[in-house]
């Protein structure tokens, strides 16, 4: 059967965009179909301009921290419009790149949301069809609200990129990524930040000290953190909401923020009708190949629920064209994946936590934490953490944590050494760069 496309790619985000780039480039006739802004999540509601706003909000420390290095600042002021057009006009830009990328490398596109009618065969909103040999699902996912009353009343993080005006006060609720990084912009730029979170500390699932850490720093810089609280429900209150926990405790905000998680992106894909298995998530079940239970339909990014983060999507979508369409095997490793959270301080790491550690057997921990030089003049009491989680004998490096300024950009570094093998004694052996917080790594005790 003659198909219209080789590979017909649903999904302009972070893994389909490079899927489709390296398919083209590679000679297959692609045609990708994305149904809101190219470039997806990551561009346009995520990664980008989260973290133009984590450099807006940083200022805030800069002007404070600059008096102690003798400067005066005076009528230092934030305007969140003017911020925000300047924002939105660097989100359209890299929107442009992304189509003018693909258009380049001779793939079709189509601004239109697209279905399967079976396994080769892909219909347009507009009800045409297209048929494909192959057929990559990169939908990513999207923000998943609790189901309590008057949950409508609150945002998400795509809401929270289109507010018109800066809230005076916001209650920011779940204690992952999103709403932990919320709180510190917000919170930088002004707002009133409550953070509600079920459990007993924020940030599961990363190391213990560096989450204890970092909430006591959010807290020392003012924002109020209500641990092992839930929502019961939410009210209009005029101009406001009032947000009232099952502790019978209420608070009264501008907005409500609801970060509680993200869901892959298949209802109504007409995934079963392709026969594709889907995981209890609603996740596309694949495997090494990122190749789902349907032989010509394969998934990349967050809608496989494996890591959610871009350049995982990115890995994945190249893998997938490399390995289909230039002839190079190419399997994606998702172990040793670094990450960085940008919270106030920042966080990096990359391996086992020490928790984690711990239970695959014996371990030493290397730590310090420290006063950076910036904050001595600053009078800034905040400290910075960093911590290897070695195996014990060996010294093998399993686990680098960095909690202060610049740990996303140290982890990035870290993360070479710890996949080639580094033992503690090959951070030793290297000589520190003077004066850095990052030398702190090489001379630990
Ligand atoms: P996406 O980028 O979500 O792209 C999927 C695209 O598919 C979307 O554009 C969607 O409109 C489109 N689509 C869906 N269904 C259809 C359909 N039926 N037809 C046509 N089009 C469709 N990751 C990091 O690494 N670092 C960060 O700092 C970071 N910050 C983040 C901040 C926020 C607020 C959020 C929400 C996420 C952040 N992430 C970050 C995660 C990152 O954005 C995702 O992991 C990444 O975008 C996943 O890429 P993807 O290609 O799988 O999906
Ligand atoms: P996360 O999975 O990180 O966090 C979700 C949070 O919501 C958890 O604290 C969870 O609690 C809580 N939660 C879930 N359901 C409920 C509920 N019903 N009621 C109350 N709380 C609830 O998701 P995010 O939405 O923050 O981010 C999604 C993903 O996007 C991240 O995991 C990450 O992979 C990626 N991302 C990456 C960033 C980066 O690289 N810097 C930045 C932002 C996002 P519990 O822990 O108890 O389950």
């Amino acid at each position: 059967m003659a198909f219209d496309f080789d590979l017909f790619v649903i999904g302009g985000g972070s893994g389909g965009v490079r899927a489709a780039r390296v398919a083209a480039e590679a000679g297959a006739r692609v045609a990708l179909a994305e149904e809101y802004r190219m470039g997806g999540t990551c561009v346009i509601r995520g990664c980008v301009p989260k973290k133009l706003f984590v450099y807006a909000s940083a200022f805030a420390d800069a002007f404070e921290d600059a008096r102690g290095f003798g400067w005066t600042i005076e009528g230092a002021r934030f305007d969140w419009e003017r911020f925000r057009a300047a924002r939105d006009a660097e989100v359209a830009r890299l929107e442009a790149a992304y189509r003018d990328r693909l258009l380049k490398a001779g793939v079709t596109l189509h601004d239109s949301r697209a279905v399967l009618v079976d396994a080769h065969r892909i219909r347009l909103a507009d009800g045409r069809d297209v048929t494909a040999s192959h057929i990559l699902i990169a939908t990513g996912g999207r923000p998943v609200l609790p189901d309590v009353p008057g949950a409508e009343l609150g945002i998400t993080s795509n809401e929270v990129f289109e507010l018109t005006t800066q809230p005076r006060s916001v209650a920011i609720v779940g204690g992952g990524y999103i709403a932990s990084e919320f709180a510190g912009i917000l919170n930088g730029l002004g707002t009133r930040v409550i953070q509600i979170y079920r459990g007993p500390q924020i940030l599961r699932g990363f190391d213990d000290e560096v989450r204890a850490h970092v909430a006591d720093a959010m807290r020392a810089r003012g924002v109020a953190l209500e641990l092992g609280r839930d929502i019961e429900r939410i009210e209009a209150a005029g101009d406001e909401k009032r947000v009232v926990l099952t502790n019978g405790e209420s608070h009264l905000v501008d907005q409500v923020l609801f970060a509680t998680g993200r869901a892959p992106n298949t209802a109504g894909l007409g995934l079963e009708a392709a026969g594709v298995q889907l995981g209890k998530k609603g996740e596309v079940r694949v495997g090494d190949w990122s190749q789902s239970s349907t032989p010509s339909i394969y998934a990349v990014g967050d809608v496989t629920d494996r890591i959610a983060l871009t350049p995982v999507a990115i890995r994945e979508g190249q893998a997938f064209a490399r390995t289909v369409f230039a002839a190079e095997a190419t399997r994606v490793d998702h172990d040793l994946v670094a990450t960085a959270v940008f919270t106030q301080p920042e966080i990096g790491t990359v391996g086992l936590t020490e928790a984690q550690a711990r239970e695959r057997g014996p371990v030493e921990i290397a730590r310090t934490s420290f006063r950076p030089m910036l904050n001595v003049l600053a009078h800034r009491d905040e400290r910075m953490l960093m911590k290897l989680v070695l195996e014990a004998g060996s010294q093998r490096v399993l686990g680098v944590h960095i909690v202060g300024h610049g740990a996303g950009e140290m982890i990035q570094l870290a993360a070479v050494a710890v996949g080639m093998g580094a033992t503690k004694a090959d951070f030793d052996r290297t000589v520190a760069v003077h004066p850095t917080a990052a030398e702190e790594l090489v001379t630990l005790p």
